[in-house]
């Protein structure tokens, strides 16, 4: 039904910092978006979003393009329908890629990972109900969530451009962007 292709660059945190960290201007976003303050992963934050980015010299910048099969996207009648298969591959891929970052962190001592968008893991996130976070050790923030371009950064830093479905037109493909924020400049990442 769809094939995966992924994409993987370091920049230093400074140079990301300087060129696709805008803390403000995705906060505004983020202001509009129905997660706002209702997931532990999202902000508002009681921390400062530009220092997580401080804290570490390098960023490695992971594109996973989901391209679907295009017989497949022709065959699907019912945009909704084909919506809904598309979001059930990328959350079966954006599960795939968890397990991949967590693992780095346990391979790279100190790094962290940056997750491919809001957190998941339970069915209603914690923070809805005024609870802590069950999954602390699990759940990451996103490049978003912490201030990052991650339009920029795709076309800039990987090449892509992001697509999504328009004018009941499904994409040609989906990009989960995800990374690992770390002090070591000599990762190889294959994921
Ligand atoms: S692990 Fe659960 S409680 Fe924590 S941020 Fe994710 S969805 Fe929310």
């Amino acid at each position: 039904m769809y094939k995966i292709e992924s994409h993987v660059v370091m920049t230093t945190t400074e140079d990301y910092i300087e060129n696709y960290v805008d803390v403000p201007k995705f906060l505004g976003y983020c202001k509009k978006c129905d997660s706002y303050g209702k997931n532990w992963s999202c902000p508002e934050f009681n921390f400062d979003a530009e220092g997580v980015w401080e804290k570490y010299k390098y960023v490695y910048i992971i594109g996973t393009k989901v391209i679907f099969d295009k017989d497949v996207i022709n065959s699907l009648e019912d945009i909704e329908i084909a919506k809904e298969q598309m979001q059930e591959a990328l959350w079966k891929e954006k599960k795939v890629l968890m397990e991949k970052l967590w693992k780095l962190e346990e391979d790279y001592p100190g790094a962290i990972s940056l997750a491919a968008g809001s957190c998941k893991l339970c069915k209603i996130c914690q923070r809805k109900i005024d609870k802590h976070c069950i999954h602390p050790d699990k759940m990451r923030y996103s490049i978003e969530s912490i201030g990052g371009d991650v339009g920029k950064t795709l076309s800039k830093l990987l090449g892509i451009e992001l697509q999504w479905a328009k004018d009941g037109k499904l994409p040609e493909y989906y990009t989960l962007v995800s990374g690992l924020l770390t002090n070591k400049d000599d990762i190889t990442i294959e994921i």
